[in-house]
């Protein structure tokens, strides 16, 4: 199956690192011009000298105003990649405000108003686009200690299926992917322990974690014009972990 993106502009959040930076190279690599936004610069420079098209942006997405003014003038984007979030772990019963703001200003609040920008641009465009979540299987599936983490992939998958249903009639099209865990360095943090792998793995039918290129593929088929009559879906990348 032959995927191209020329000619598309994709903005990609989080794309300093693991599945972001996987993403936005991948991009530029089908032919697409990248607009590549996280918050830490020295990321960035080292994206730009691997892959020299892409166009850095520097801010933090939980800042509403400086995003708002970071992305205003990027150019018309016909596909976005919602992929930055942050995923701190505490026990439910210690679950502090500070994080549940982060989490959810992060998570949720800045996919929405990253989405608000690009997607008034398509409407006033009459351009159509894709927009593809990443979300998770935590979504779905309560996991220990992540109850912001699963509170905030919940929030974001119905947010996809609002997305969808509101940006359809623009030929807009919004999905997310769900995937397992996957050893970036979010992943690393969470499931490093073997003994808390292991029980992890043992629940996903395929026996493993998924791999950032698994993740990235189903991102681009998503944008893809292979993908034309879907919207409102979750693609879960987690090995049958769902389905159990
Ligand atoms: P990662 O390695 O931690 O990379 C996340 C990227 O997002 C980093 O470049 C980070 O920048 C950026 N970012 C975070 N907060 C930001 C903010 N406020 N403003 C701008 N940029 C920000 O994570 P990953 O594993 O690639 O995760 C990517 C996506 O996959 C996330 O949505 C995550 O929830 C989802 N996911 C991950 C896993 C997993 O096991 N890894 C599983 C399921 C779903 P800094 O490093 O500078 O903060």
């Amino acid at each position: 199956m032959e995927i191209s993106f020329k000619g598309k502009h994709a903005l990609v959040t989080g794309a300093g690192k693991g599945i972001g930076r996987a993403t936005a190279r991948a991009l530029a690599r089908y032919g697409a011009k990248v607009t590549a936004v996280t918050r830490t610069q020295s990321d960035l420079d080292s994206l730009v000298q691997e892959c020299p098209s892409v166009v850095p942006v520097c801010v933090d997405l939980a800042d509403w105003q400086a995003t708002e003014a970071a992305i205003r003038d990027v150019g018309p984007v016909d596909l976005l990649i919602n992929n930055a979030a942050c995923a701190v772990l505490q026990p439910f019963l210690e679950v502090t405000p500070d994080q549940f703001d982060q989490s959810f200003a992060v998570n949720v609040k800045a996919v929405l108003h990253v989405s608000q920008v690009v997607a008034r641009g398509m409407v006033a465009r009459r351009s159509g686009g894709s927009v593809v979540n990443v979300s998770s299987q935590a979504s779905r599936c309560a996991l220990k200690n992540h109850t912001v983490y699963c509170a905030t992939k919940a929030a974001l998958d119905m947010l996809t299926k609002v997305m969808a249903l509101e940006l359809g009639p623009h030929q807009i099209r919004v999905n997310s992917v769900n995937p397992t865990v996957v050893m970036t360095e979010m992943g690393r943090r969470g499931w490093s322990d073997p003994e808390k792998a292991e029980a992890m793995t043992s629940r996903i039918p395929l026996g493993r974690f998924a791999e950032v290129d698994e993740v990235v593929n189903s991102i681009l088929f998503l944008l893809s014009d292979k993908s034309t009559m879907t919207t409102g879906a979750s693609l879960p990348v987690d090995g049958g972990f769902l389905a159990c």
